[in-house]
């Protein structure tokens, strides 16, 4: 049985007439950047984010971008981000020569750990990019509670975490001061090639952002500040316009198989419940775990964009699900601060023990939606079969 990582084909398949719809409306309109069908979009995501405003950008990575430009960071500001994130979360501070100051994560959740934040503010600090990582919101509250009081700006990156909701219902990406999203297909929520979301509550920034993200001209062509090209193509608006409304069911299906994959793993004795961070002879596989989760209400506390175990010989149990024709990735092989661009940093292996395990440990395995529970069941049955050679 093939189990491939991600295959967005069903997905197309099951909405086809409307998709091919909304593109020829396109077409139709030869009016291809921003416009109409952009700025539909995004009141379309204002009422389902709940938030008062969102643009329409050209990647998850220019969002982040473009809310660093837009808070004016500078050379020689300090911006605090996870050690164990996607690269884009560091990357864009450094583009703009400021520094990255990284933190631990949370041993369960993945997510950057409040208390490191703390330990690392000083009178450089100027922002702290929490990541929802994987999909489950970072511990925001606390995170806002240091910002106050360092009188910090909060920049969520929400790439994977599209309708995930914290732990009082509120949507990832409208708690902090601004919120950054991806379109990338392999997102919950993907376009038909780049693009991103950027939130925020604040007029003020609003206005910043909505300026920047057309090269700063205002008007067009006189320019007071200095911005880039961070806009949206219409076609990317339309295929969002016509996905949108599915997201939820998607985001149920990807919720469903995550608590299957926790039963079954379980069943299997290779793990005793989800959210353990020690291996042992109980607990082979270590499971991710929803933190917020509760039966009785149906919140997406977490909403999978990535299934994580993490598992001691994670390389080679990943040759053998290769070989099985079962599809994995390791989310991410290497925390920022052993990479080799951020040397100049002058960290060292150990730095940051729990980001370093993760790297090491984890390994997504196939959650998308559209698998069948006989895919779920053989994935779990050739990991237990890995464990028992
Ligand atoms: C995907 C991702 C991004 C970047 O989004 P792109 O649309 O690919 O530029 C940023 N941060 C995180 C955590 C991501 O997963």
């Amino acid at each position: 049985m093939k189990v491939p990582l991600l295959d967005l084909k069903p997905q197309y398949k099951s909405i086809k007439k409307e998709l091919d719809e909304a593109i020829l409306r396109v077409s139709e309109s030869q009016q291809f950047i921003l416009g109409n069908e952009v700025s539909k979009m995004e009141e379309e995501f204002e009422n389902y984010l709940n938030c008062k405003h969102a643009y329409g950008v050209s990647s998850g990575t220019d969002a982040l971008l473009l809310a660093l430009m837009a808070i004016d960071i500078k050379p020689e500001d300090e911006v605090i981000v996870p050690t164990y994130s996607f690269f884009a979360t560091a990357g864009v501070v450094a583009r703009l020569f400021a520094k990255p100051i990284f933190v631990d994560n949370d041993p369960i959740t993945f997510n950057i750990d409040p208390q490191d934040v703390k330990k690392k503010i000083t009178s450089k600090t100027k922002a702290i990019i929490p990541v929802h990582l994987f999909g489950q919101s970072a511990e925001m509250n606390e995170i806002m509670k240091l910002a106050e009081e360092y009188n910090l700006i909060v920049i969520e990156d929400a790439a994977q975490a599209i309708g995930t909701q914290y732990k009082d219902g509120r949507f990832v990406g409208t708690i902090g001061h601004i919120g950054c999203f991806s379109f990338f297909p392999s997102k919950n929520l993907g376009c038909f090639g780049d693009g991103g979301l950027i939130t925020t509550n604040d007029d003020k920034l609003a206005e910043i952002i909505r300026i920047k993200r057309v090269h700063g001209g205002e008007p067009k062509y006189y320019h007071k500040v200095i911005g880039g090209n961070f806009r949206l193509d219409a076609l990317q608006a339309a295929v969002l316009r016509v996905k949108l409304p599915y997201l939820q069911s998607w985001t149920d299906k990807r919720k469903y198989n995550a608590n299957l994959y926790n039963k079954l793993f379980i069943e299997a004795g290779l793990a005793e419940e989800p959210g353990r961070i020690k291996f042992d002879a109980n607990n082979k596989v270590l499971l991710p775990k929803a933190i917020y989760e509760n039966i009785q209400d149906l919140k997406n506390y977490h909403i999978y964009n990535q299934y994580i175990i993490r598992v001691e010989k994670r390389d080679e149990l990943r040759e053998f699900l290769t070989k099985n024709e079962i599809g994995t990735e390791i989310y991410y092989p290497v925390p920022f601060h052993l990479q080799e661009c951020f040397a100049y940093l002058n960290h060292k292996k150990g730095d940051f023990p729990i980001s370093e395990f993760s790297a090491d440990t984890s390994l997504a395995i196939p959650i998308y939606p559209e698998l069948t529970e006989e895919q779920i069941s053989y994935v779990v049955q050739k990991i237990k079969e890995f464990f028992n050679q």
